[in-house]
């Protein structure tokens, strides 16, 4: 993929825990593949070649090195509140008849140090899970000097301790107050992003530590752009990998965790947890498993391999994602919409088929990457390429070149259904991700007409639709 603006933006807020392709034993398909790989190995192989990435020419992203990433670093956690300023326990915005917004909840302050300590217990609990617990270790890529690191995956074990942990004491024994976090959720939000950008300014401070290994995109020499991308590639205490643990543990897990949360207070404050909110846990519980039952996917992900971990990957991963992914769950606390059984039945009915395309999708080229002969994906009708690795052009790929898109976007308009009609904020998540994937898409066309040249233009020419069959 390409490094230019907005998709950057976009990772960072959508860290690729949910990337679904899983490609730990790379085969000749995928070695071809993988970011860099040929270039990395021959790196590897070369010893005059192991030196640090030289920043020389600059493509800023975000326009600019000033401007842009300043907005964006101002902008972002604006969005964050605006979210809570725009829905709330005292109304949700309306666009018509007349225009009116609730504004801030009177009852809560932007900072408080109990936030704040109970922010840095959980990111604390989480480490010492990850650290505790067993867990499966992997290699990532072949990096630009030529090592391979080794990764410690048990992201899993730890959502279903800390859910776990959650639903016994908050609703089996009753002796945890999850709604709690509903009562001091602006004041948790500024937690987490006063958090991020804590780490941020740690992370870009050890980046000048001799031997960091630093990330070609984050190494302009910029100073505010450089702590916006990141500048170390895999920043590490140890053996611990502070960018993978990131990405996919205290922010997902907490994302998850303050759905619970909210689902607490709305049974503690009206007896009981309404249908929507059930649904709107239930298939946000479904896509972490999955993101962190194919755990190992994330380490071929770009966030990964390419991108520094700076600002823009530790926002995203510890502040926007958790605060701005469990919107649905908070609104529906204090905006709870009666559901028939027929809405009911629609809404679970899109949520798995959104799955099973998203799913079936990512797997079936992970698996075709891995294993081209596998009686699963041997069948596909493929087109050959110059690049030696060869393009799907039946089977969901041949539906449409981003499939695995629409199945994600899909799913990410049932999570927004059980909220009703009553406002457009609840969908805040559907029409975001659309635009990041519509983008997203974009970029990756002009990543593969790089990578392919006119065999892509040969691919798009079968293959003819981007996103939505027939429409687009
Ligand atoms: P893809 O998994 O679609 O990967 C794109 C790459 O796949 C291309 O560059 C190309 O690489 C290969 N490819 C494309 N077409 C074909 C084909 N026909 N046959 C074989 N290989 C092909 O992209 P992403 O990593 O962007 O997305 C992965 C998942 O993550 C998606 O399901 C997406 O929805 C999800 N996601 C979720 C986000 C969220 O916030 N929830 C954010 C971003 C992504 P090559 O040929 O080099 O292998």
């Amino acid at each position: 993929m390409s490094h230019d603006g907005p998709q950057t933006v976009q990772r960072a807020m959508a860290p690729t825990t949910r990337n679904g392709t899983m490609r730990g034993e790379p085969g000749a398909e995928a070695a071809a593949a993988t970011n860099g790989g040929v270039a990395a190995a021959a790196a590897a192989k070369s010893p005059s070649r192991r030196r640090q990435p030289q920043p020389q020419h600059h493509e800023f992203e975000f326009f600019g090195p000033y401007l842009g990433p300043l907005c964006i670093m101002l902008g972002l956690p604006a969005v964050c509140y605006a979210l809570v300023y725009a829905c709330n326990g005292s109304g949700c915005m309306h666009l018509a008849p007349r225009f009116s917004i609730p504004g801030f909840p009177p009852a809560q302050r932007l900072f408080s140090w109990e936030a704040l300590a109970v922010y840095c217990a959980w990111f604390a609990a989480q480490v010492a899970l990850h650290l505790a617990l067993p867990g499966k270790r992997r290699q990532g890529v072949v990096l630009p000097d030529g090592r391979r690191l080794t990764y410690k995956l048990n992201g899993l074990q730890n959502m279903v301790i800390s859910l776990g942990a959650a639903l016994f004491l908050g609703f089996w024994r009753r002796s945890l107050d999850l709604g709690w976090v509903y009562d001091n959720y602006v004041p948790l939000l500024t937690a987490s992003v006063l958090f991020s950008s804590g780490l941020s300014l740690y992370l870009y401070i050890s980046s000048h530590a001799k031997g960091a290994l630093l990330a070609h995109g984050g190494n302009t020499g910029y100073r505010i752009y450089d702590f916006f991308i990141g500048r170390e590639l895999n920043p590490r205490i140890g053996s611990f990998d502070l960018k993978e643990f990131c990405e996919l543990y205290p922010g997902l897990i907490g994302w998850v965790l303050i759905d619970l949360a909210m689902a607490h207070k709305q049974w503690t404050s009206s007896g009981s947890v309404s249908t929507g909110m059930l649904l709107v846990c239930a298939f946000h519980v479904l896509y972490v498993l999955d993101a962190l039952w194919f755990e190992p996917a994330i380490l071929t992900t770009m966030d990964i391999t390419t991108d520094g971990f700076g600002f823009m990957l530790a926002f995203g991963d510890l502040a926007w994602v958790p605060f701005t992914y469990s919107l649905q769950a908070r609104v529906l606390v204090d905006h709870a919409t009666p559901l028939s059984t027929a809405a009911v039945a629609a809404i679970i009915a899109l949520k798995c088929f959104g799955y099973l395309v998203f799913r079936g999708a990512n797997s079936q080229k992970d698996l075709f990457r891995r294993d081209a002969t596998h009686p699963r994906v041997a069948g596909l009708r493929t087109l050959p390429t110059e690049r030696g690795t060869r393009l799907i052009v039946s089977g969901w790929w041949g539906i449409a070149r981003h499939i695995n898109y629409t199945g994600d976007w899909l799913m990410g308009l049932s999570w927004c259904l059980p909220t009703g009609f009553q406002s457009i904020v609840p969908y805040f998540y559907a029409i975001y991700f659309l635009c990041l994937l519509l983008h997203r898409d974009r970029r990756d066309d002009a990543a593969c007409r790089i990578k392919y040249g006119k065999d892509w233009d040969k691919f798009c020419g079968i293959v003819k639709y981007r996103m939505f069959p027939l429409i687009y």
